[in-house]
């Protein structure tokens, strides 16, 4: 196989006039694709998928092959900027990494020594690569305070999931699924963490059932076997009218109630509660279709869900994915083969290693903010956002003097932006990591110039389930940027 791609590689090489091809891995998303980068004079020419690749077998998503048009933008930030005028007046000059660097520490120690490092709120995006830096950082300054998007994606499924079965059951389409029960996702367009689009086509165009629970009429919907068009925000209804469904009908795995399952009678109790006629009313669904699919999914072995972080932004989030969970066991398809699997993840030291802050003292973990309120986000170093900005506007518990946002543009991403805008308007110093001037970098005091995926050496495993480690290459340099690491 080795020898095709390259072969390929070779002759994509003479007959376009490129004079280089890098292997790789993408990280336009949360990461994993393996590709080709191909150059000419010093720069990205073309991107195309590695077919070597056991993720993505030669396939690429349409934010892949856009890669170079990212690190080539004529708006991008190649050099470190320290700024001149008021917050928000545009007005910048250009200032050496040296500069930029001294600045930003003399202002992390100050606080520090003043306030106590938990002082300084460290923040990320959907990060996924940079995020064990970036809590290592915190850990060693002695921050417990790191903000990221977790609160409202991902989060509350995998704290759910070590409490309703020890870790996140993934849907494992390298066993053939033969049921597909797309719920809240579009992962043909998205490729969510742990997922790629490639895999689930590959499974549905082997004749896999699909049922998709969506209130839009999505492409999966359409060529789904079961449309659910639920109300949004009625997840939990549906999922507890299917499993009354499965519960009555006695359609459930006897042997793993019997063996794995903790408080089984109060379960049907509340699910008894929830009789489809009634789930009619609150979702919308129609009656029939929910026992239609709770039968189509409990009846076709292996089945799996593909399950979007769109259940994850309710408010009775941990609720949705825990009865997801209870769909997936109740049909004897957690920890089975094209069922939904509990995966080992590779043995590197990730986030894992360092996100819960376990190497804080226990003093400074404590000092976490909204810690007291949200103890199961805490368990994963996970913070409110509110929580930030009113300790910047209150100084309550604390005062918090500093931001440090790496790739994350809270302005556009967090809810109620008026508050957001106040906080950030009122804090005294802030450092900002970025591609590009974002509203949030706007209110900056030091932007420095990030480094995309293209513009590093990296080993990536991203703590997905798929157990790859994945190598990437430096390709190009692009004016001053480096990496967040
Ligand atoms: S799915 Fe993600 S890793 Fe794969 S090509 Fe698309 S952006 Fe890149």
């Amino acid at each position: 196989m080795a020898e095709f791609v390259y072969a390929n590689a070779e002759r994509e090489m003479e007959v376009y006039g490129y004079d280089g091809v890098v292997k790789s891995h993408c990280r336009m998303c949360h990461g994993g694709c393996g590709v080709l980068v191909y150059t000419r004079n010093g720069k990205v020419a073309k991107i195309a998928g590695d077919p070597d690749c056991p993720i993505n077998h030669g396939t690429l998503c349409s934010k892949g092959l856009a890669s170079a048009q990212l690190a080539y933008h004529p708006d991008r930030l190649t050099y470190p900027v320290r700024r001149i005028g008021p917050k928000g007046s545009g007005r910048w000059e250009r200032v050496s990494w040296d500069e930029a660097l001294d600045a930003i520490a003399e202002k992390i120690s100050g606080y520090k020594t003043a306030f106590g490092p938990e002082s300084v709120v460290m923040g990320y995006g959907t990060g996924r690569e940079n995020e064990a830096v970036i809590y290592r950082f915190a850990n060693l300054l002695g921050t417990p305070n790191v903000l990221t998007a977790g609160h409202f994606c991902y989060g509350p499924r995998i704290a759910t999931g070590i409490i309703t079965c020890g870790t996140n059951p993934i849907a494992d389409y390298e066993n053939n699924p033969k049921c597909i029960m797309v719920w809240g996702n579009n992962v043909t367009i998205s490729n969510p963490d742990c997922y790629k689009g490639e895999a689930f086509s590959t499974s549905v165009e082997r004749g896999a059932k699909l049922i998709a629970v969506d209130p839009r009429m999505t492409r999966i919907a359409a060529r789904a076997d079961i449309w659910l068009p639920l109300r949004p925000g009625t997840d939990a209804a549906l999922a507890l009218g299917m499993l009354h469904v499965i519960v009555n009908e006695r359609l459930y795995d006897a042997e793993f109630v019997e063996n794995h399952v903790h408080g089984w009678a109060p379960f049907v109790e509340r699910v008894n509660q929830y009789p489809p006629g009634k789930v009619e009313e609150i979702t919308w669904v129609p009656e029939e279709k929910i026992r239609e699919a709770a039968r189509l999914f409990a009846t076709t072995k292996p089945a799996c869900i593909q399950w979007g972080v769109a259940i994850e932004q309710q408010v009775n989030c941990a609720d949705n994915d825990r009865l997801l969970m209870f769909l997936m066991g109740l049909t004897g398809n957690i920890d089975a083969p094209g069922g939904q699997v509990l995966f080992d993840p590779p043995k590197i030291r990730n986030v894992g290693h360092f996100g819960a802050h376990r190497l804080l003292p226990e003093a400074q973990k404590q000092k976490r903010l909204g810690g007291d309120r949200f103890r199961l986000a805490g368990q994963f170093a996970i913070i409110n956002p509110k929580c930030v900005w009113d300790a910047i506007l209150t100084e309550k518990p604390y005062p918090v003097k500093m931001l440090f946002f790496i790739s994350s543009n809270p302005l556009m991403t967090r809810g109620n932006a008026r508050e957001v805008y106040r906080a950030l308007e009122a804090v005294e110093f802030m450092a900002v990591s970025d591609f590009f001037l974002t509203p949030t970098a706007e209110l900056a005091d030091i932007v420095l110039p990030a480094a995309t995926w293209l513009e590093m050496d990296y080993i990536g495993d991203f703590w997905k389930r798929h157990g790859y480690i994945l190598p990437r290459r430096k390709v190009v340099q692009v004016g001053e940027c480096r990496s967040d690491h």
